[in-house]
């Protein structure tokens, strides 16, 4: 970014990092400690960003659901379904899971485990765990078991990548075939092979389709993602050319127009003074004209680049027209502008312009006007310009101030 109003410029045009966001190494281990303790602490009380908040609510909505789940389990031991030991065990297994889960999440220690800061497979995994656990010690009444499953596999749809949902269906799958197995040979009382062998096969069908379109769901995901990353790399490129002079690339005479609005609210505020400075370029007609149109529109960027590294950050320059360049100098007065337009005269003077065409010497002629609070920025560029008449009847090569 060649210009900007106010503020710090960076290489890479984006502004910079303030020291308190800059995670500097602390100086001991116990300072770490109480860093790191500090920070989960104050994640927990607010999350840092909508993405955790999101996870955090999806993480207790996932206790909710167990909570219910443990709820009906314990109906079941109460009706003589379940055993209670094994529904005790199973039920502090998925309860202590999930609210582990869910306490990683509010503390933000989530955002450091790795490339999956929303937890889903290994939340998943707990939920396949959960439900093929649940199927082994429900007996008669498993039946409805089958579809917590399908249940764990619709919550990935929206997170899972095609891999991990077709890894994700392939464990349950196998998970369950070796309870079934299991169960069917330790306790076929409760458990029929026949029976075993009809609910595994309904498990494959409906566990392949699931795994199938969440699979498909992270291809079109996928898809969508790299559509917005187009479109906002497009929207970047729009806005950059709307304001950019291709040639130049300064400002261009609409941008300069918005920036100069925006500078003149800023003054009425502040009542600082302001100055603008119009430079065009001595017989520019006479270089086009011995060098050809391309050489001209070298000496453009050529002198383009040299008063972008001359000038301050707060000072704007654009291309106002073909040979014609506006300088605003926010918090100037004419006079140090005047100064300004003199330092990059010098500046030119000594730069050479033998790399465009031997003998070549460019030279320009300025006119500088206050903006007074009362002016509109429009009065204000009209007496530069017509200083910079008078400085071209003058003999060119000068300043002169309105
Ligand atoms: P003066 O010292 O009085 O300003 O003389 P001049 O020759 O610079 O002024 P004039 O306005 O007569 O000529 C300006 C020339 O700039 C005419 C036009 O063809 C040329 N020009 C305008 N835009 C461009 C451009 O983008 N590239 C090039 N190479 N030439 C341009
Ligand atoms: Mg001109
Ligand atoms: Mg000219």
């Amino acid at each position: 970014m060649p210009t900007r109003i106010r503020g710090k410029r960076t290489p890479d045009g984006l502004a910079p990092v303030p020291p308190s966001q800059v995670d500097s190494p602390p100086d001991d281990k116990s300072a770490m400690v109480s860093l790191s303790a500090s920070r989960v602490f104050s994640q927990w009380l607010a999350p840092s960003s909508s993405a955790q908040r999101v996870r955090a609510s999806q993480s207790l909505l996932a206790v909710l659901i167990y909570v219910a789940f443990a709820a009906v389990q314990h109906a079941e031991v109460l009706a003589g379904l379940v055993d209670l030991h094994a529904s005790m065990w199973l039920s502090a297994f998925y309860l202590g899971g999930s609210l582990g889960f869910y306490a990683v999440v509010r503390s933000g220690l989530n955002e450091r485990l790795g490339s999956d800061p929303s937890l889903t497979l290994p939340q998943m995994v707990l939920g396949v765990l959960a439900a093929v656990g649940s199927y082994a010690i429900t007996g008669p009444a498993r039946g409805a078991v089958m579809s917590l499953l399908v249940l764990v596999l619709v919550f990935g749809m929206f997170a899972l990548r095609p891999r991990q949902a077709r890894d994700l269906a392939l464990f349950a799958c196998a998970l369950l075939g070796a309870t079934m197995v299991w169960k069917g040979i330790t306790d076929p009382a409760r458990y029929p092979p026949a029976v075993e062998a009809v609910h595994l096969l309904f498990a494959v069908i409906i566990l392949a389709s699931v795994g199938t379109l969440t699979a498909r769901m992270a291809v079109i995901r996928a898809r969508l993602r790299g559509q917005k990353a187009d479109l906002e790399h497009a929207l970047a490129q729009i806005r950059l050319l709307a304001s950019r002079d291709e040639l130049t690339g300064l400002s261009n005479r609409r941008h300069m127009n918005e920036l100069m609005a925006i500078e003149k609210a800023r003054q009425r505020r502040t009542g600082q003074p302001m100055a603008v400075a119009l430079l065009d370029i001595d017989w520019f007609k006479r270089i086009n004209d011995t060098y050809g149109h391309s050489g001209g529109d070298l000496v453009l960027k050529t002198f383009a680049q040299l008063t972008r590294d001359s000038l301050r950050t707060t000072d704007v320059m654009g291309r106002w027209g073909g040979e014609e360049f506006l300088l605003m100098l926010p918090d100037t007065t004419a006079t140090d502008a005047m100064a300004c337009v003199d330092r990059m005269r010098t500046q030119l003077a000594r730069l050479s312009a033998d790399a465009i065409a031997p003998g070549l010497r460019v030279t320009f002629s300025a006119g500088v006007a206050a903006v007074n609070s009362a002016d509109e920025f429009e009065a204000a560029i009209e007496r530069a310009d017509q200083a910079m008449y008078r400085a071209k009847v003058q003999g060119r090569n000068c300043t002169v101030v309105a």
